[in-house]
């Protein structure tokens, strides 16, 4: 993950959360590119940010975590929140490579925070506040992607051994089962001719 400090200007967050922890993370679009994004948030007047940014090859930190930055349009929420925007708008399709640095960066913040990897504590803007934001992103694919990142990974020659191990352990026991059945026979072929001879 390549995430590039790119301060929005002092006017467009709050320092601190007023004691308030990080529950939620909220997805924005931008409706433009990243660079629109860095205009935005540094302007002093335009009084909006986001955490973080998302755009082709790289992130920008707009906002520490443990500020407040006016994103959702519900201040008690932001209080609560990450706000993640994503380079994306009508005329500008979600690329994969977007997609993929946004569920890096969410697995990423959902470890650091304990945050869960659902749809309760990941949530588009358009659930805080009427609005078409995050437009076209899909979300359920992001916590996908991001769940299975913060899966942990399968050591794949533990397993062959293992599953070679139990192999030679299920020969042993034909062997063993082929030996008992030899022994029965035998018994039974004794038991046989003994009845024979009486
Ligand atoms: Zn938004």
């Amino acid at each position: 993950m390549n995430i590039k400090q790119v301060p929005a200007h002092s006017n467009n967050y709050e320092k601190g959360r007023r004691g308030k922890t990080i529950k939620w993370i909220i997805m924005h679009w931008i409706v433009g590119t990243l660079q629109s994004a860095d205009a935005t948030f540094k302007n002093p007047t335009r009084i909006a940010s986001a955490h973080f940014g998302i755009g082709q090859n790289e992130i920008h930190q707009y906002v520490n975590e443990g500020d407040t930055a006016y994103h959702s349009g519900n201040f008690d929420v932001n209080l609560q929140s990450i706000g993640l925007e994503h380079e994306g708008g009508p005329n500008l399709p979600i690329t994969d490579n977007v997609y993929k640095q946004s569920a890096e960066l969410v697995a990423y913040l959902c470890k650091k925070y304990s945050i869960p990897f659902d749809r309760v504590h990941i949530r588009k803007h358009g659930e805080i506040k009427p609005t078409q934001c995050p437009g076209t992103l899909d979300i359920d694919k992001v916590i996908k992607m991001a769940k299975e990142l913060n899966e942990p990974q399968i050591d794949y020659k533990s397993l062959y051994e293992a599953t070679v191990k139990e192999k030679n352990d299920l020969w042993k026991d034909k062997d063993n089962l082929l030996r008992v059945n030899r022994e029965i026979k035998q018994t039974l072929s004794d038991i046989i001719k003994n009845l024979k001879t009486e």
